[in-house]
């Protein structure tokens, strides 16, 4: 039965906290966008349990635990000497030592650790293992540098960083700009400061030193599950259909080898640089070949692949008509104009393999076109879930197969796909996942907080 309204005392409360926070975070947008996604979700919860509201759990939990900034200097190839910033935001930990990825791109700065950081916490609630959210990286580009500088700037990251981490305090893993090889300079170098070979302090290690079969897969893998879902409860699937992807990293390598697995079409993969159009569907090998071995661009996979594809130069990829679309890049990349093109196209699904790739008016735009819209913090979970796996496998001196890994990822984007449907239904919104995810993210993180008394 469909929730009464919220009471105007509610909404103007959040109102008031939304003010508060947007005071005392100045110049930070993303943050204040990712606050307000979660605040417009809370009024019906804040009306249901007015203890949540008179501890007041909104305020506290839209306040970091402790934010740490530190100068990362090395030098380049030439000896030269650059100065970087790095971050860790350690959100909130109710739940779990704090767990999130590094990110190492240009654009990183306070603002966007604490959107990631804050989403990370309610994703990581949602997959049901006991996992805290943090979020860290720096200004850094590894774009251009060479491995030994990769390496001298891991090596002075970490320097740094290692005193705010342990298996039991803060176990980040990769993001943008962070893979198997950043890992693994990290993970040397924390055994160097620390004498410990701790492997629970850092997932997505490489298969011989303590990580997990099918991390790398996880949250592209993840993502499409969780499509198969909500395609699932419309009566449709991916045999036959057209897929579009953005972004060449790892998260949408990995959902364009998943949905092809079930059948689909996938058309197109991106960059900062542009798109490639390939109508018969990507070649899955040229494309790991020229990211992951040549650490190339999406140019150079037009470029190889020869006439069977079209590379677009800038654009965009939600120009490809599409039944399903997974933005896989990076926050933002996804706008009104992109979603009204895509509804026009006649798309029956998009979910978030990015964080935040949506913009909030193309977000609205979808839910009002009925839509099946996975919001990231639900979708994309697989990947910080298999983190888990892999800290359970750590914790165990276990090593798990492939097959293991992926059943039990399987499980966990369905239990994540199921409590989302089944709470939004339960506050009035079927089939909205963006309510579901918020609130029962939400829920989850608020009820240990009440627990665990003025934290
Ligand atoms: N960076 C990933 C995310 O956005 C994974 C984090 C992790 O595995 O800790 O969820």
């Amino acid at each position: 039965s469909p929730q009464r309204p919220a009471s105007g005392a509610t909404v103007s409360a959040l109102e008031e906290t939304y003010e508060l926070i947007l005071r005392r975070n100045p110049g930070e947008p993303e943050f204040h966008q990712a606050v307000r996604e979660v605040l417009d979700a809370l009024a019906p919860v804040l009306d249901a349990r007015p203890e949540l509201a008179d501890a007041k759990v909104v305020e506290r939990i839209t306040e970091p635990e402790r934010q740490i900034i530190f100068r990362v200097p090395w030098t380049d190839d030439s000896g030269e000497i650059h100065v970087n910033r790095g971050f860790r935001v350690e959100f909130n930990g109710v739940l779990g030592p704090y767990k999130g990825g590094l990110r190492f791109h240009p654009s990183v700065n306070l603002g966007i650790m604490k959107f990631l950081s804050f989403e990370q916490v309610f994703k990581n609630a949602l997959t049901g293992l006991s996992l805290g959210g943090g979020k860290g990286g720096s200004d850094f580009d590894p774009r251009g540098r060479s491995d030994a500088e990769v390496m001298r700037f891991c090596q002075s990251f970490m320097t740094e960083l290692h005193r705010h981490l342990g298996e039991h305090t803060d176990v980040p893993a990769g993001d943008i700009g962070v893979g198997t090889r950043e890992i693994g300079y990290l993970f040397g170098q924390y055994r160097r400061l620390t004498n410990r070979w701790e492997a629970g302090v850092l997932t997505g290690k490489g298969p011989g030193w303590g990580g997990s079969a099918g991390r790398p897969e996880a949250t592209g893998y993840g993502n499409v599950l969780f499509t198969a879902e909500m395609l699932r409860l419309i009566g449709e699937d991916f045999e036959g259909r057209q897929v579009v992807v953005s972004g060449s990293g790892n998260v949408a390598i990995h959902t364009v080898e998943k949905a092809q697995a079930l059948g689909a079409n996938v058309v197109t993969v991106s960059d900062s640089g542009g798109y490639v159009v390939d109508e018969k569907g990507i070649d899955l090998d040229l494309l790991r070949l020229v990211k992951e071995v040549e650490r190339g661009r999406v140019a150079d996979y037009a470029a190889a692949r020869g006439s069977a594809a079209r590379y677009v130069p800038g654009g965009s990829v939600w120009d490809v008509p599409a039944d399903i679309a997974f933005p896989s890049a990076t926050q933002n990349e996804l706008d009104a104009d992109a979603a009204a093109t895509l509804i026009r196209n006649g798309v029956k699904a998009v979910s978030e393999g990015a964080n935040m790739p949506a913009t909030p008016e193309a977000v609205r735009l979808f839910r009002e076109a009925g839509v099946a819209f996975g919001p990231g913090k639900a979708a994309n979970a697989g990947g910080v879930a298999t983190s888990g796996l892999e800290m359970r496998q750590n914790a165990g001196r276990e090593s798990w197969t492939f097959e293991q890994v992926e059943s039990e990822l399987a499980r966990i984007m369905r239990s994540v796909h199921e409590e989302v449907y089944a709470t939004a239904e339960r506050y009035g919104a079927p089939g909205d996942y963006v309510m579901g995810a918020n609130i029962a993210g939400f829920e989850r993180v608020s009820d240990a907080v009440l627990a665990q008394g003025l934290i």
